[in-house]
């Protein structure tokens, strides 16, 4: 499994699932070529026949204080989408062999409320779904938890209301601060409350990007909308502004949906044009 070093902060990758998908099972566009035109650093970020990988991981940050979960990927036995229906993986005794055991996670943040970010908040046993963390406050964002409330469906009935029930949620601002060094950052376009994670220890730091991008392409052109934005504009305007924080501050990004090697700089070329590269902390 992938780990970072932010400082004293250790960040994990524990993955779930890596789909082969094509860019338009992501990426709202109809440009053949677009994958094509960039030289990647790593050939993991696209394919020779066209397609790109999606991860579907949770990370772990840990301060050596606090254990903070960033979100819990899609989970078992869940109805959800055809490509990832009644998955059955053993993510859990992944995070538990990492040395986290679900009881000792103090703490999830829900970046939004996708099906793939909050599976596994909650687990089936004995036909009823119960918190997976049952220690863990679990933070959602306010404008996130009002945009979809009002319409939850099952998704948010088996992996929200059992959290609910037990009085597990925070509903918190955009810029809440999570634990010394961790807080999160408005991130909206892909959902209404999205939040990017920051990461800051010593003198490092590391950015979590939730879904405001599927794939690196979207640092360049930021104008290209993932599948489900629900305000494309918004969501561009965020990409953009993204690029403009981190880029040649030695901020290493780690892409929520971005397949191994997973993190990266953003770094300014000499014409100016962004590049996401995986090497070269400065
Ligand atoms: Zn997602």
């Amino acid at each position: 499994m992938t780990m970072w070093r932010i400082g004293s902060t250790v960040i994990h990758k524990v993955l779930e699932a890596d789909l082969a998908v094509r860019p338009t099972a992501a990426l709202r566009t109809d440009d053949t070529a677009l994958l094509k035109r960039y030289p990647w650093p790593a050939p993991d970020f696209s394919r020779a026949d066209g397609t790109f990988v999606l991860s579907v991981h949770g990370l772990v940050v840990d301060t050596g204080a606090r254990r903070i979960l960033v979100d819990t990927c899609v989970g078992n036995a869940r109805p959800s989408v055809p490509m990832l229906q009644m998955l059955n993986t053993t993510w859990l005794d992944d995070l538990t062999a990492l040395g986290y055991p679900p009881e000792s996670i103090d703490t999830v943040v829900c970046t939004h409320l996708h099906f793939d970010h909050i599976g596994w908040n909650t687990r089936l046993v004995d036909g009823k779904w119960v918190p997976t963390f049952p220690r863990a406050r679990h933070l959602v964002t306010r404008a996130e938890w009002n945009h979809w409330a009002d319409e939850a469906g099952a998704g948010l009935r088996d992996t929200m209301q059992p959290l609910i029930d037990e009085g597990l949620v925070d509903l918190v601002e955009t810029d809440h601060r999570v634990a010394g060094g961790v807080r999160l950052e408005a991130a909206p376009g892909h959902t209404p409350g999205q939040v990017a994670v920051v990461v800051e220890s010593g003198e490092e730091r590391a950015v979590i990007t939730g879904d405001l991008v599927h794939h690196p392409v979207q640092f360049i052109e930021p104008d290209v909308p993932s599948l489900a934005d629900t305000d494309a504009t918004l969501a561009a305007a965020t990409r953009r502004a993204f690029v403009e924080r981190y880029a040649d501050t030695g901020t290493l990004v780690i892409g929520t949906h971005f397949p191994a090697p997973t993190a990266g700089f953003l770094r300014r070329g000499g014409d100016g044009g962004v590049r996401f590269v995986v090497d070269g902390r400065r």
